[in-house]
């Protein structure tokens, strides 16, 4: 196959496209689909000040580095769970610290052990995600308010966000389908502006784009990462996008031009929003999950993290 572009050897096959790329061409792709991902959805500007949460795979460190490349302000934050399987935690946070040392980036990086004194194994519940996911919201929003960053960025892609969608969407979760945006406005003045520039790009691009661009990241998946329902719903969609290319997209895309409406319901919630008695962060709850967590005993906990506390 040959370059749709400059008719060089393709690299990558863009089915939902029709075309093939070759590695330079790509390349200037990725950074054209970002920046017009940025601007479409007016996420910021190259005199804001950026926080993006790094996890040391693929997707944060590529985002980094092509916002680093188009010219913006950004630094990384990494939130170090505890995650001693498998050496995950020390790995993800070596991938991040050797990406921002080579580029003389600033990387911050917070421990949950300082914050709940135990790591995320250590709460004794079988399925980590939802409180882990919980604990990531919650140190990367506090550190983006407090420290005064205009944006944090994810680098969540077009799969992730696809995949999420559709879970959402079986379940009738309208509260979480009212939040899913590229643009997650700040509803208090302890939340930060949410923002997902990499969110029209799809996994097989971002990895071919930390690939060629010989960015080193944590390769293998959180061990804990198996039982995410959001791997079951992304082979699915795999599997429908491979008969229909580019219904990935539209699913996703068409949704965010609809999304408004699901604004009231938003609302709603946005009314019930109190600051938790314990450490004054936004919740729906007399005390946040958060804090809940950190609170309890071993043994005491497995309740779950309720709609409220996705703030
Ligand atoms: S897979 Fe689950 S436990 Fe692992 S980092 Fe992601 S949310 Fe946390
Ligand atoms: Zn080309
Ligand atoms: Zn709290």
């Amino acid at each position: 196959m040959k370059c749709k572009v400059c008719k060089r050897p393709a690299v990558i096959n863009l089915r939902a496209q029709n075309r093939g790329l070759c590695a330079s061409c790509f390349d200037a792709y990725v950074l054209d689909r970002v920046e017009r991902t940025i601007k479409r959805f007016r996420m910021f500007s190259r005199r804001e000040r950026i926080l993006i949460a790094v996890s040391g795979g693929k997707d944060s460190l590529a985002l980094w580095d092509v916002l680093v490349r188009l010219g913006y302000a950004a630094t990384g934050l990494f939130i170090d769970l505890g995650i001693s399987k498998e050496g995950y935690s020390a790995r993800s946070y070596e991938a991040a610290r050797s990406f921002a040392h080579e580029r003389g980036l600033t990387l911050l990086v917070e421990r949950l052990k300082d914050w709940w004194g135990k790591g995320i194994e250590d709460i004794g519940c079988k399925i980590l995600c939802p409180i882990c996911g919980m604990a990531k919201r919650y140190l990367t929003n506090r550190v983006a308010v407090e420290g005064g960053y205009h944006v944090l960025c994810t680098g969540h892609n077009l799969d992730d966000e696809a995949a999420v969608l559709l879970l959402n969407l079986l379940n009738w979760q309208i509260g979480y389908l009212a939040r899913q945006a590229p643009v997650l406005e700040p509803w208090h003045r302890k939340l930060s502006r949410k923002v997902k520039p990499m969110v029209l790009l799809t996994e097989k691009e971002t990895a071919l784009y930390a690939m060629l661009r010989g960015i080193r990241y944590v390769m293998e998946a959180c061990p804990y990462a198996q039982g995410a329902t959001s791997l079951f719903y992304k082979r699915i969609l795999n599997r429908i996008e491979y008969r229909s290319p580019g219904t990935k997209q539209r699913f996703y895309t068409l949704f965010v031009r609809y999304n408004k409406l699901f604004k009231g319901i938003a609302q709603q919630e946005r009314e019930g929003l109190q600051e938790c008695e314990m450490c004054g962060q936004p919740t729906q709850e007399r005390v946040c999950a958060f804090c809940r967590f950190k609170e309890e005993r071993d043994g005491d906990l497995g309740r779950e993290v309720s709609e409220g506390d996705k703030v």
